[in-house]
């Protein structure tokens, strides 16, 4: 597994590293060299106290001044403190002089602390005693201790700015993990940023400032695009509307005959369809009566158009008032020429209604002359596969009947049912 650390535990461990590699490399280059130093100056003084007695011995011993070589000896090792034991030896191992310092413990002989010469006659070179000294190292030892007390000061001040410098890291560390943090769960929409700007100027700081600056222009943005967003949605609902309207006014033109306000043919066959599919679903019954203005050349011919228009008018008028129910519907089929349908009725109201009709027109005038129509009448029980084409060609067949046989009359007719 690859260990990932993050910058901040990184600087923490390249901190740690350094500091204790420092602390180690200085401390062990001073000590090394100070006790190297110590040794050294201390092998000189023993050997220089030594050399410096051994003639004077040598002189007190070859004129056999034993008790002045004593003295002598006493003086000496009274006034060098660091001397814990001397001895001067005659070669047949008699004890000439002995001190010992009884507070120091012994230790082990080396060039340190102990020193041994042999005492010669100046004039005839015979030996003549041997001077063993044991030197204390107690200074070398409060030396070794000093050392100790520093490492371990060395190491207490290490450890205290390294907390130090942890925390001063973690602190340092912790803005820039929030700022990652609010970055991270930061969404436009609900403009969730809370960080406000920070007032110091060190890198984290300004990338900190950076980034709240950079969240403000989104937010700025995010507001206009909602506000332009939210006028052209107005806009579009308000054209939306208008379009509308403008389309149902179209629709209702498109599907209006203008001159009598009636629906027009394209109405009739769109509604036409839709009702022969109710009668087939609901097993109903469908009527269509096709009417039309008897003579209605001449009397154009003789009133004129426009005469001839108020004549539509009215008839128009008079149709609408005949129906009803919601289900029926009347449409201009072309000219002078009308159509009825009449959802899930008998040809007896069929005619009824056109006897209606009739006796509306009878009422009517128009520059004092009569108004008449003829009428088809059809009826049929829509089923699957019959052509509803068929019903209007009844319809239309029996109103040419009704005109051959004279005008201003209703025949009935059957509806050729074949299956196509
Ligand atoms: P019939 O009794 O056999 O129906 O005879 P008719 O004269 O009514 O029938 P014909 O088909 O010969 O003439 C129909 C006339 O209707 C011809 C036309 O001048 C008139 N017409 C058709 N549309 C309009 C219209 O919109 N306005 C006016 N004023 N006349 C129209
Ligand atoms: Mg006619
Ligand atoms: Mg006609």
């Amino acid at each position: 597994m690859k260990l990932r650390l993050s910058l901040e535990y990184k600087l923490i461990f390249a901190t740690i590293f350094f500091a204790v590699f420092i602390v180690q490399f200085q401390h062990h280059q001073l000590s090394d060299r100070v006790l190297h130093e110590m040794v050294f100056a201390k092998e000189s003084r023993n050997r220089l106290l030594v050399d410096t007695v051994a003639p004077i011995i040598a002189v007190n011993l070859a004129f056999g001044l034993e008790e002045a070589n004593r003295a002598y000896l006493e003086q000496i090792s009274q006034k060098n403190g660091d001397i814990i034991r001397l001895e001067l030896i005659a070669p047949s191992g008699k004890i000439l002089y002995r001190f010992a310092r009884s507070s120091e413990p012994q230790a082990a002989k080396n060039n340190l602390n102990f020193r041994s010469e042999r005492i010669f006659d100046t004039l005839d070179g015979t030996l003549l005693a041997t001077i063993e000294v044991s030197f204390g190292d107690e200074d070398y030892r409060a030396l070794m201790r000093d050392f100790d007390a520093l490492n371990i000061q060395t190491i207490l001040i290490a450890v205290a700015s390294l907390i130090a410098l942890i925390l001063v890291i973690r602190r340092m560390f912790s803005g820039l993990r929030r700022l990652r943090q609010s970055v991270e769960a930061y969404d436009p929409k609900r403009h969730n940023f809370t960080l406000e700007r920070v007032k110091g100027s060190d890198e984290i700081g300004v990338i900190h400032n950076a980034i709240v600056g950079m969240v403000e222009r989104i937010a700025d943005f995010a507001k206009a695009l909602d506000q332009a967003n939210a006028s052209l949605e107005s806009k579009v609902i308000e054209r939306t509307a208008a379009l509308e309207e403008a389309n149902a006014a179209l629709e209702k033109l498109s599907m209006t005959d203008a001159l009598t306000d009636l629906p027009n043919r394209r109405y009739f066959e769109e509604r036409f369809d839709h009702l022969w599919q109710l009668a087939q679903r609901n097993r109903s019954a469908l009527a269509m009566i096709i009417c039309d203005i008897d003579h209605f050349k001449k009397f154009n011919d003789t009133y004129g158009h426009v005469m001839g228009d108020r004549v539509l008018r009215s008839v128009a008028e008079v149709l609408k008032s005949v129906l009803k129910r919601k289900s029926d519907m009347v449409a201009r089929y072309g000219g002078e020429e009308f159509v009825l349908v009449l959802y899930g009725v008998d040809t007896t109201a069929a005619v009824a209604l056109c006897e209606n009709i009739q006796e509306a027109l009878r009422a009517m005038r128009v520059e004092h002359q009569p108004i008449s129509m003829s009428f088809g009448v059809a009826l049929v029980y829509p089923y699957i596969g019959l052509d509803a084409q068929c019903l209007l060609q009844a319809a239309d067949e029996v109103l040419y009947d009704a005109k051959e046989a004279g005008r201003d009359r209703i025949i009935v007719g059957e509806c050729d049912q074949r299956i196509n």
